[in-house]
C-alpha cells in the first residue's frame, strides 16, 4: 500500500517521546477521539486574536469592542459550519458534557426522552437523570430503529437523543432517518456530535435534527468550547443554565428579569478564545472539504482494518453487523493482553498513543463483552500511512514476541 501523509498540520506532530529503553522517537498519536490536536491553522488565529484579549459585552475600549465582534461572529460561522436554521439558537458551551447538561435543563416538563443504551455517558447520564426509557440496542441496526420507533410510540416521547458516531466503534448512525422516525412519533431529536462533526459535514437543517452538540476539542481547537445548536422554544423557556451576570435584562433586589436567545445560558464573562477557536476550526475543516477529509479518513480506516483481519488475535468492536458507515474510530481487544497492558506497552515500546478502558460507555462495554476494557485507535486530519503501520508492527511484534516492559509497568511482575 502505498505510503501518504497528513492532511493538514496539527499540534505535535514534531513531538519526540521517550521510550522504556532511553530512545527516543516521533509521537504516534492515535487518540484524536478523545482529543484531536490543534490545527495549525487554528492556532495562528489564537495568536492573531490574543493582543485584543478583553471582555465581551462588557467594556467601551477598542479591544473589548473587538472581542465582542470576534465573539459574535464566531458564533455565526459555527452556526453556519453546522447547517443552523435561522431561529436556531447557537450556545457557547464548554464541551459537549456541558452541551448536553443544558438541554436536559430545557427540556418541559413532562417531556419523555428516549435514548439508547450505547451511549457516551455524555449522552446517556443527563437522561438517565430525567427517567429516560433507555433502549437496550438490538442485534441489528434495523431492529434497533424498529424498536426505538415502538418505544416512542408507547412512551408519546418528546425527545429522542441519539449519537451521531459511536466514540467505541466508530460507527455512524443513519441521521435523516432517525430525524424522521423521532418526527413521525411527534418527538424531537437531539445528536450527540462529538464523534460525528470532526469527520463529517452536517447540516441540521436539512437533515431535520432539532439539536446538536459537540465539543471544539475534539475538532481541532483548543480546549474550553463546545457548542448547543438548536429550537429556540424550549431553551427560552428554560431556567437559565447559569444564573449571573449576561444573563439578565433587569435585576431588582425582589426580581430578576432574564435574558433570552443564547445569553440566558451564557452567564458568565464568555471565552471568546474558546468561541474563536472553535470557529477557526470550523472553517479550517470546511476549507479542507468534506471529501478530502473523508476520503483521507477512510484510506487511514482501511489500511488498519484490511490489516488487522490478517491477526487472529485482534478482534475489531462492532455494534450492528448491518451498519456499514464508520469514521476514523476503530476499537478492539488483543486476546489474551489486557487491554491496559497493551496502551502500556505500545506506549512505552513504541510511542504510540492509543485510549484504553470502558470508552464512557459502560453499558456498550458489557454489551460488547469488553467490561475489563479494551483499545481504541483513532485518527484524522494530521495522522499519515505512517502511524496506523506503526500500530500495526506494534501489534505483531506484540502477538509474536510479547511485551518486554509492559508487564513491569502495569503490575511490576517482569515476564521475559
Ligand atoms: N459524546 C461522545 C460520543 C464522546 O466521544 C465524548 C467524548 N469522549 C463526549 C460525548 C463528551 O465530550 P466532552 O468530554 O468534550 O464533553
Amino acid at each position: 500500500l502505498d505510503a501518504f501523509g497528513p492532511l493538514a498540520g496539527v499540534s505535535g506532530s514534531e513531538l519526540e517521546v521517550p521510550l522504556i529503553d532511553g530512545r527516543t522517537v516521533r509521537y504516534a498519536n492515535l487518540d484524536y477521539a478523545a482529543s484531536a490536536p490543534a490545527l495549525d491553522a487554528v492556532i495562528e488565529d489564537q495568536q492573531r486574536i490574543l493582543p485584543y484579549y478583553a471582555s465581551v459585552h462588557r467594556g467601551a475600549g477598542y479591544a473589548s469592542a473587538v472581542s465582542t465582534a470576534l465573539y459574535e461572529q464566531s458564533r455565526a460561522t459555527v452556526a453556519d459550519f453546522v447547517g443552523a436554521r435561522g431561529d436556531d439558537l447557537t450556545i457557547f458551551t464548554r464541551n459537549t458534557t456541558d452541551a448536553l447538561n443544558l438541554l436536559a435543563s430545557a427540556v418541559p416538563d413532562g417531556a419523555e426522552v428516549v435514548c439508547l443504551d450505547i451511549e457516551h455517558h455524555a449522552n446517556l447520564l443527563p437522561w438517565q437523570g430525567l427517567g429516560a426509557t433507555i433502549v437496550p440496542a438490538a442485534a441489528t441496526l434495523a431492529q434497533t430503529l424498529d424498536d426505538l420507533g415502538r418505544v416512542l410510540d408507547e412512551t408519546g416521547a418528546g425527545l429522542l437523543a441519539i449519537t451521531g458516531a459511536s466514540n467505541v466503534t466508530g460507527e455512524v448512525l443513519p441521521l435523516r432517518r432517525l430525524a424522521d422516525l423521532a418526527h413521525r412519533h411527534g418527538a424531537r431529536i437531539a445528536v450527540d456530535g462529538a464523534q460525528f462533526v470532526p469527520h463529517r459535514k452536517i447540516n441540521i437543517a436539512e437533515l431535520g435534527v432539532d439539536y446538536l452538540a459537540f465539543s471544539g476539542h475534539k475538532i481541532y481547537a483548543p480546549f474550553g468550547s463546545g457548542a448547543l445548536i438548536g429550537r429556540a422554544d424550549w431553551l427560552d423557556a428554560a431556567e437559565p443554565y447559569l444564573a449571573g451576570g449576561g444573563a439578565v435584562r433587569k435585576v431588582t433586589v425582589e426580581h430578576t428579569n432574564w435574558a433570552t436567545g443564547e445569553a440566558r445560558h451564557e452567564g458568565g464573562t464568555p471565552n471568546v478564545l474558546g468561541a474563536a477557536a472553535l470557529a477557526a476550526a470550523c472553517t479550517a475543516i470546511t476549507e479542507i472539504g468534506d471529501d478530502h477529509l473523508r476520503r483521507h479518513e477512510w484510506r487511514l480506516r482501511t489500511r488498519l482494518l484490511s490489516r488487522l483481519a490478517a491477526l487472529r488475535e485482534v478482534r475489531v468492536l462492532n455494534i450492528w453487523p448491518d451498519c456499514t458507515d464508520a469514521v476514523g474510530v476503530v476499537g478492539f481487544t488483543v486476546t489474551g493482553y489486557d487491554a491496559g497492558l497493551v496502551a502500556a506497552y505500545l506506549s512505552a515500546e513504541h510511542g504510540i498513543g492509543v485510549r484504553d478502558g470502558a470508552f464512557c460507555a459502560h453499558p456498550l462495554a458489557a454489551r460488547l463483552d469488553i467490561a475489563g476494557g479494551a483499545l481504541r485507535a483513532s485518527f484524522g486530519l494530521g495522522s499519515g500511512s505512517d502511524d496506523v503501520d506503526r500500530l500495526l508492527a506494534a501489534l505483531r511484534s506484540l502477538i509474536n514476541n510479547g511485551p518486554r516492559w509492559a508487564y513491569e509497568l502495569v503490575d511490576g511482575r517482569h515476564q521475559p
